[in-house]
């Protein structure tokens, strides 16, 4: 057992507070993944995926490893060498995008936007060129930027015939996510994200469009491990591909249960309040939105400017000592700003008001606690 390891609560975006019955599913017995059993529980997995992404038509499956899997998946099938890939950049996860797509040979371009600002539709209208695929993240972590996908999807559906990937980790499953009607092709998550299971799966969805797409590479795709044909040889017609991490599947089948069942609006909400009431809490002493333009805010990580003269690694250091842990902001932004998770289970006011309590005592603050209660009543009397 690690020290001080059962106390620590995980206020970060990602990975999140695991769900009860993700850590139950995680210790029922281990079944081989051939087994019937398996196969049925993946076919539900299949089913609730197509619901969460709002893919009926899509295949959907885990893949086994990380979120970035799940990116680099999607230019390992989906470009080859030479494309011409069009990658919005506003963040550290933007970047990345750009720079797998280029290992897999691909001729990118990028559209850029500032730090803290989302990317511009009529940018992506400017530079969509003769793009065979267009890749975007919708929820910047790094940032805490809501990029404008639905604007950004019509322009891209109506203007060219390239494929629409979308990184969809921090917002898919905590919300209601229309891939079919926005004309996605590929998209992707990281179970430890929104859905508050276990980091190791990634979730993604491919659409028919897509797989014509990869039915007809030059090339095998130089990825064997999570190459399309080979998923659809183990989640379609199942047959053996690769062992994959079955207790994984197991938990990640349990939070995404739990997830529908509380409904992708009802959660939504959850994390639209609690956001909204650390705002309120935190603003009067000094904290300020990092993104300026309200509807460029994502509502599952909430970025704020730090108060002049707050010690950014002392606070956090001692906030991780009595139990909590906090994420600074990375590259340009580290020591200026905090990020603060509403994926998945860290948006619950059990677990922020006692941060707000403890930042009441360090800084010397009064009055956070009474701030986050009454705009959290506020919200309830509302809905
Ligand atoms: C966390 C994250 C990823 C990468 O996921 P890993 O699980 O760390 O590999 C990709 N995109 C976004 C937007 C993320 O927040």
């Amino acid at each position: 057992m690690l020290r001080s390891h059962s106390k620590l609560v995980l206020l970060t975006p990602g990975p999140t507070p695991l769900h009860d019955e993700a850590v139950s599913a995680l210790a029922l017995p281990m079944l081989g993944h051939m087994d019937a059993e398996v196969l049925n529980l993946n076919a539900e997995i299949q089913a609730d995926l197509r619901v969460m992404y709002g893919a009926p038509n899509a295949f959907t499956a885990l893949l086994s490893g990380t979120g970035s899997l799940g990116m680099e998946a999607g230019f390992a099938n989906l470009v080859e060498a030479g494309d011409d890939v069009l990658v919005l950049v506003n963040g550290t996860f933007g970047a990345r995008m750009a720079e797998m797509a280029a290992r897999y040979g691909a001729n990118v371009r990028v559209v850029t936007a500032p730090s803290g600002e989302a990317i511009d539709p009529d940018d992506v209208a400017r530079h969509l060129g003769r793009a065979r695929m267009v890749a975007l993240v919708h929820g910047e972590t790094s940032t805490g930027v809501l990029n404008p996908l639905p604007d950004i999807a019509r322009i891209v559906r109506e203007k060219s015939d390239a494929l629409l990937c979308v990184d969809a980790v921090t917002t898919v499953g905590m919300g209601p996510f229309d891939m079919e009607g926005l004309g996605i092709d590929y998209a992707y998550t990281g179970s430890q994200k929104c859905l508050s299971a276990p980091p190791g799966v990634a979730p993604v969805a491919i659409s028919p469009r897509a797989l014509a797409r990869f039915d007809a590479r030059r090339t095998p795709t130089p990825l064997w491990y999570c190459d399309f044909g080979g998923l659809r040889d183990y989640w379609e017609k199942r047959s053996y591909h690769h062992t994959v991490p079955v207790n994984l599947h197991f938990a990640l089948h349990a939070a995404l249960r739990a997830a529908l069942r509380e409904g992708l609006y009802a959660r939504a909400a959850r994390a639209r309040d609690v956001g909204f009431a650390v705002l309120s809490a935190l603003q009067p002493a000094g904290f300020t939105p990092f993104v300026p333009t309200e509807a460029a805010r994502l509502p599952t990580v909430l970025a704020l400017r730090l108060p002049p003269g707050l010690d950014d690694a002392a606070v956090r250091a001692e906030l991780r000592r009595r139990g909590m842990s906090v994420t600074g902001g990375l590259g340009d932004t580290a020591g200026l700003i905090w990020r603060l998770g509403l994926m998945g289970e860290s948006a619950r006011p059990h677990l922020y008001r006692p941060f707000l309590a403890t930042l009441e005592d360090l800084l010397g603050e009064r009055d956070l606690v009474r701030r986050f209660d009454a705009a959290l009543s506020l919200q309830v009397a509302a809905d």
